[in-house]
């Protein structure tokens, strides 16, 4: 297994002590999963772990995925393992090769690669259906003609035992008849269905008898027409880790109560490998949906604009909003493994987005809301250089500077409140990386709207300060003649709610503000980015060069985050 050559360096996924009280610790700073892994290792019972990612491809992939991606490849890498990426795709009618294709490209961006080629349930059919005919011979299967209505009631209730369907003790030869009926189409959908035969009475439902497949007549976008019954996911999902060896089967806690009937079926059939399922927590985060049919909702609805809109969870939306690989890997890392429910304060994944930003993430000024200023004794125009980053060396830009520019119309005050550092009438403020300037007049329009300052240079204040005076405020700002007007396009967070799933409809939990639009204007290097290339303007925050929209003749760029830390790391 190896990083994808497109990604950047590798994580660092052994846990250190930063992430250690979020851990579920067993020994030696190891989660519990590592520590299982480390044990089976040392005791000889695996001599290399496989894992797998098993998505279903019914939408894109969203943070809890990115929290899964990383454990199942993280532990695969650092014990020298493989991890497979297989579809899930036992459900046709919800999936699509579009899906497909983005989860591959999701994963690749995070930064991991799989082992082989991309895998599917559906390739393991023929198998599957062999092992459910071995079944039906054996007597640990058989087809139910009970309507679902009926098997629904016949399965008892969390106080109370199921009732054994009528075709329960029907024999083999029966069984294999009615199977090969099913198979062949000559039922319709939820007519028959093959289940297991484990306990009707057991106190864990999901060992009432099974549904182990049902008929679809659904086109399948891989196996196409050959199908027209399919397994069902707590038949298919064991076996298919059993086909592809795969020694540890993580998934979340919700299929703890499944995994009675995943042991089950590994027994009852015979296979080589002998997989085992640990449980661990989902990822939770607060003001985030984490749900693939809620965020599909979302997108269908034309809430926002599609899967890779940024202010979607998805990895297509934080990639386009520019959140990097590095700081997502980071952020699942700090959040830990355990058993432990809980929610995850968003401010974290902000905070490990600005610091992957922070070193590397050039320097550049953009004013959102430009209002003119004139500097009516500058000489001549001129060209200043600076660094691109205060402390990595990122090489020099040029800034040019005229006797018009741009400051943002927030850093001007006539009426300043109280504790403002930046210009007022008559007031001093210095440009950043330029001179100090002075306000000598407002010109405002009929309405009595600002629309120009006029001010003069300080000439002695070149890289040095004002000789007798301080001037404490810094302003951005950008060169009229040669600064160039752009989008920019500033997000907050989709939801207004910390519990977006709140009350019966998530739609009212929206924040109605998610997105505003600006008119900028950007210092002319901005103009020559790429797509994707993320920098920090000048007191405003990170962004990015937007991946679909940008263009050099019509820069567009979106607000990754901005400067504030609201999370402070323990
Ligand atoms: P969703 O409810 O959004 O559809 P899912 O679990 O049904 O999620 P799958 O495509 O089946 O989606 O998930 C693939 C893998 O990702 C599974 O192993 C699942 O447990 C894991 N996963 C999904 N959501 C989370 C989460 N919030 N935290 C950790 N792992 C997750
Ligand atoms: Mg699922």
């Amino acid at each position: 297994m190896k990083p994808n050559d497109a990604a950047t360096a590798m994580p660092d996924l052994t846990p250190t002590s930063s992430n250690a009280p979020q851990q579920q610790q067993a020994q030696a700073g190891l989660d519990f999963i590592r520590q299982i892994i480390a044990d089976d290792l040392a005791s000889g019972k695996h001599s290399q772990i496989v894992s797998r990612f098993p998505p279903e491809p019914n939408g894109y992939l969203h943070l809890g995925h990115v929290k899964s991606i990383c454990l199942n490849f993280g532990v695969a890498l650092e014990n020298w393992g493989l991890c497979n990426l297989r579809l899930d795709d036992t459900n046709p009618s919800a999936e699509k090769q579009e899906y497909v294709d983005n989860i591959k490209n999701d994963i690749h961006w995070l930064g991991f690669d799989w082992n082989g080629e991309i895998r599917y349930a559906s390739s393991y059919f023929d198998q599957l259906y062999a092992w459910a005919i071995q079944l039906i011979e054996q007597g640990d299967a058989y087809v139910d003609l009970q309507t679902p209505e009926q098997i629904k009631l016949n399965r008892g209730s969390f106080t109370e035992a199921g009732t054994n369907s009528p075709n329960r003790d029907q024999s083999v030869a029966e069984n294999l008849k009615l199977f090969e009926k099913m198979r062949t189409g000559g039922f319709d959908e939820g007519a028959a269905v093959l289940r297991a035969k484990v306990d009707m009475t057991s106190p864990n439902v999901h060992l009432r008898d099974p549904i182990l497949y049902r008929v679809l007549k659904a086109h399948h976008h891989q196996t196409g027409d050959k199908w027209c019954i399919y397994p069902m996911y707590d038949y298919a999902h064991p076996l298919s880790d059993a086909i592809e060896g795969i020694t540890h089967s993580l998934c979340t806690l919700e299929f703890e109560d499944h995994r009675p009937f995943y042991e089950w079926i590994i027994a009852k059939v015979d296979t080589k490998a002998k997989p085992r399922q640990i449980e661990f927590s989902r990822l939770n985060v607060d003001y985030t949906l984490t749900s693939k049919r809620k965020l599909k909702k979302l997108v269908d609805e034309n809430v926002v604009q599609g899967w890779d809109d940024p202010r979607m969870p998805t990895v297509a939306g934080m990639r386009r909003r520019g959140f990097t690989p590095e700081g997502l890997r980071d952020f699942c890392q700090r959040t830990g493994v355990s058993k432990a429910d809980g929610v995850v304060d968003i401010g974290l994944l902000e905070f490990c987005i600005r610091q992957s930003l922070e070193n590397t993430a050039p320097r550049a000024m953009a004013v959102l809301n430009p209002l003119k200023v004139t500097l009516t004794n500058l000489p001549e125009s001129l060209t200043l250089h600076h660094s691109r980053h205060p402390n990595v060396d990122m090489g020099e830009r040029d800034i040019p500077l005229s006797s018009t520019i741009y400051i943002d119309k927030n850093d001007f005050a006539e009426v300043p409140p109280k504790g403002f550092k930046r210009l007022i009438p008559d007031g001093e403020v210095r440009l950043r990386h330029a001179y100090v300037i002075k306000c000598n007049e407002v010109v405002k329009d009929q309405n009595g709207e600002i629309i120009e300052l006029k001010c003069t240079i300080d000439p002695d204040t070149l890289g040095k300060n004002p000789e007798g005076r301080k001037v404490k405020g810094v302003i951005h700002w950008v060169d009229s003649a040669q600064g160039v007007p752009a989008e920019v396009r500033v997000y907050e967070r989709l939801f207004a709610n910390a519990n977006p799933e709140f009350g019966d409809d998530f739609l009212q939990n929206l924040n109605p503000d998610s997105v505003k639009i600006f008119q900028a204007v950007v210092e002319p290097s901005l103009a020559q980015a790429n797509t994707g290339d993320r920098f920090q303007f000048e007191r405003e925050g990170y962004f990015v060069a937007d991946e679909k929209d940008f263009t050099t003749d019509k820069p567009v760029f979106n607000r990754i985050l901005d400067l504030r830390d609201s999370y402070k790391p323990s």
